[in-house]
């Protein structure tokens, strides 16, 4: 019924009379007056018809047999409720109580009879058109409450001069508010909106007071006791004589389009990975930290973190386990962070995020409102301490650590690019001093990044120009004194730089891949040694050669052996492979065949490093090894830590009960050694006996413990 009726549609009355005659005339005056003309004798006949479809007119007798007049006008009246109809009653009563009734029963007018029928053709026109207006005008009505409850548009008025706010319904229901108010006062208003607006949206109503400016501001409401939404507010204002006497405006509930605004600002602003800030909202937010500092004469750091290792995890563990290793250190960097620290506000009052993933395993933090460097230094040393913690990653106990690189404002960078490149360069500084530590910039520094650069581009040429060397560690049975093995060590002789520390370019050569060729070379090199050391009628001695993780990943270890061992036509017994843990992890179904296949040709097969990367002790007994290597980290101050002396211990027990050999390296005291071999390890690597040594020294050494046997 909401429906405009088109006035050129031929309009319909229903005569309602039980006198056949009054019915002809009536429908020979309505149809020369332009309406199709419907008949029912009863009241019951009227109804059916009016419920089949609503007349545009109703002519209806008071006195009908059955059902009257009256009855039927009130059952209309239920039928539509407050939809506008035309009833005009016909009544031979010419007595004020009839007439009353009618219109109490909702008739639109009457007529007495006898009927003037001439008039009532014109009356009957004249009230079908009225009435067509009214319902226009209702259905339009109708259509813009319709329009304004889909848009959540609501309206208000103020009535400045006696503080009276006017609610309409829908803004009732914008704000949910209990019970219907439609009058307040502007406080009243007020309370609806988010107490942390509220002083805000009052100093706009009072500057529009002053002003007499219309306004359209989004604000914060506040809905039952915590939620929330954000409505828009537009007021113009209606002047007397140049002051503001009313604002009226609307209030539009913007929530689902702020929703969307803020899903579009986090796409572009935050790391999807870790919900940290991203690059861009990164170079905002130092841009105004230091753009805040410059303004109260302050400092401002700025720390890039990079986790040592990650690579290796993520080629590993695979790229899942490494994105969840990456939410982990970004919660617990937020954590470190939270103590207090540097988180900024915009003059709107919006948060800048100060830890930042500019990718892959990346971060930065920005510190403001630092007193000197060594609040910098503070936070520094808790994110070390932080992130160095176990993480457990499906179902395993997984260890990071991080290379941190802090700058300084205004002391290190005049501006954010300068700040971002020396933080980096620190970072860099960190790693090359070992990683797990944190340094601060200092001008010296670009030259060293600068430097490993053109480290890489020389690295590629080294294998052609032949630098690289192998050395040979002697690996000691201490109860006989006899040297069982060999671990071979690869070092670069470079022409300028002199001997090139495998610390410093075997991490290099496998974030560029060049590992693989290196580890390649160091295999035939140490298996044609063995080969040349049985040419010169010398006894020789197994050597043990370590592999990267990334040969495992590209299946060139089987190949990489065959060729070495057919080139050199030495026993694959002399021949062993140090694998770290992580390689295990990784792959494990075709590792496992690969180390069977390498085990089913002779050659050894022992774990390096082992205790700094996963605690996998079970998935050991899955893979067919030799040895265990415990890391020197553990051996070191196995005599001075508690800790250290209990994970050596556990670690040779473990290596017992898998049938395994262990192996402690790095031994460098008497002290060392006695505890070690008092926990059953005899087996030893280290300064105390020897440090690595070239292949003719070495040679020495087994033509005398040849001699000696001989
Ligand atoms: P690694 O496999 O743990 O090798 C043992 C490292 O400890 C060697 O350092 C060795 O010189 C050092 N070392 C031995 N005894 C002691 C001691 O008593 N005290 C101390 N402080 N250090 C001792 P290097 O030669 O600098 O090698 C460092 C790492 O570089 C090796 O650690 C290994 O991970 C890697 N690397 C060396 N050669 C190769 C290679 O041919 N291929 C691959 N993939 N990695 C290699
Ligand atoms: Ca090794
Ligand atoms: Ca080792």
């Amino acid at each position: 019924m909401d429906a405009p009726l088109d006035s050129a549609v031929v309009q319909r009355a229903l005569v309602v009379d039980d006198e056949p005659m009054v019915r002809m005339l009536a429908r020979a005056t309505l149809e020369k007056a332009g309406f199709v003309v419907e008949e029912a004798q009863t009241g019951d006949q009227a109804i059916s018809l009016i419920e089949q479809s609503m007349p545009d007119l109703i002519l209806l007798d008071v006195l009908l047999p059955g059902v009257d007049g009256f009855s039927v006008c009130q059952h209309l009246n239920r039928l539509l409720g407050d939809q506008p109809y035309a009833v005009v009653m016909m009544t031979g009563l010419d007595d004020h109580d009839s007439i009353q009734k009618a219109y109490e029963v909702g008739a639109t007018d009457f007529v007495i009879k006898p009927i003037n029928w001439q008039v009532l053709g014109y009356r009957a026109k004249y009230i079908a058109r009225a009435n067509q207006a009214v319902k226009d005008l209702h259905s339009s009505e109708a259509r813009l409450k319709y329009a304004q409850q889909v848009a959540r548009l609501g309206s208000w008025e103020w009535l400045v001069d006696n503080d009276v706010f006017i609610f309409s319904e829908i803004i009732n229901q914008i704000f949910e508010i209990e019970g219907l108010q439609l009058r307040g006062s502007l406080q009243s208003f007020l309370d609806l909106v988010h107490p942390s607006d509220r002083e805000y949206v009052r100093s706009v109503f009072e500057e529009t007071v002053r002003n007499g400016a219309p306004f359209g501001i989004d604000t914060r409401i506040l809905i039952g006791s915590c939620g929330e939404r954000f409505v828009h507010i537009e007021a113009g204002v209606v002047t007397e004589k140049g002051n503001p006497r009313r604002l009226s405006g609307t209030v539009q509930d913007i929530t689902e389009r702020k929703v969307s605004e803020n899903q579009i600002r986090s796409l572009a602003y935050y790391d999807i990975l870790t919900g940290l800030a991203n690059r861009l909202q990164f170079n905002e937010s130092l841009e105004a930290a230091i753009a805040a500092a410059v303004a109260a004469g302050r400092k401002v750091a700025l720390i890039f973190l990079d986790l040592d290792r990650f690579k290796f995890i993520n080629d590993t563990l695979g790229h899942d386990a490494g994105d969840l290793l990456l939410k982990q250190v970004a919660t617990r960097l937020k954590h470190c962070l939270r103590k207090g620290d540097c988180v900024t506000r915009d003059p709107l009052g919006e948060r800048y995020d100060t830890v930042s993933r500019l990718g892959g395993d990346e971060f930065t933090i920005v510190l403001e409102n630092i007193a000197s460097d060594q609040d910098a230094a503070k936070v520094a040393r808790r994110i070390i301490e932080d992130v160095e913690k176990p993480i457990e990653l499906m179902g395993r106990e997984v260890f990071v650590t991080a290379s941190l690189g802090i700058s300084l404002f205004p002391d290190d960078g005049a501006n954010a690019l300068s700040l971002i490149k020396n933080a980096d360069s620190a970072m860099y500084h960190a790693k090359a001093l070992g990683a797990n530590n944190f340094q601060f910039y200092s001008s010296s520094m670009n030259d060293s990044a600068v430097e490993r650069l053109a480290m890489e581009g020389e690295l590629r040429k080294a294998l052609e120009r032949n630098e690289f060397l192998l050395c040979y560690q002697p690996q000691i049975d201490t109860v006989s004194g006899a040297m069982v093995a060999v671990e071979a060590l690869v070092r670069w002789q470079h022409p300028e730089r002199g001997v090139v520390s495998p610390g410093v370019f075997i991490p290099l050569a496998e974030e560029s891949g060049l590992i693989t060729a290196i580890d390649n070379w160091v295999m035939t090199t140490a298996c044609r040694q063995i080969r040349s050391w049985q040419d010169a009628g010398i006894s020789p001695v197994r050597v043990a050669v370590n592999l990267s993780g990334r040969d495992f990943m590209q299946n060139k270890v089987l190949s990489m052996v065959n060729e070495a061992l057919e080139v050199s036509g030495i026993d694959p017994g002399y021949l062993e492979l140090e694998i770290t843990e992580g390689v295990l992890m990784k792959k494990a179904d075709e590792t496992i065949q690969t180390l069977n296949a390498l085990k089913a040709m002779g050659l050894k097969l022992s774990i390096d490093d082992f205790g700094t990367g996963y605690s996998s002790l079970s998935y050991l007994q899955r893979f067919p090894l030799d040895m265990l290597k415990i890391d020197r980290s553990f051996v070191s101050d196995v005599t001075s830590n508690g800790n250290s002396a209990a994970i050596v211990t556990a670690i040779i027990a473990l290596a017992f009960s898998l049938s395994l050999d262990v192996l402690a390296e790095g031994v460098e005291t008497a002290e060392q050694q006695s505890f070690l071999q008092s926990h059953g390890c005899s087996r030893m690597q280290g300064y105390l006996f020897s440090t690595p040594q070239t292949a003719e020294a070495i040679e020495g050494m087994l033509k005398n413990a040849g001699a000696g046997r001989g």
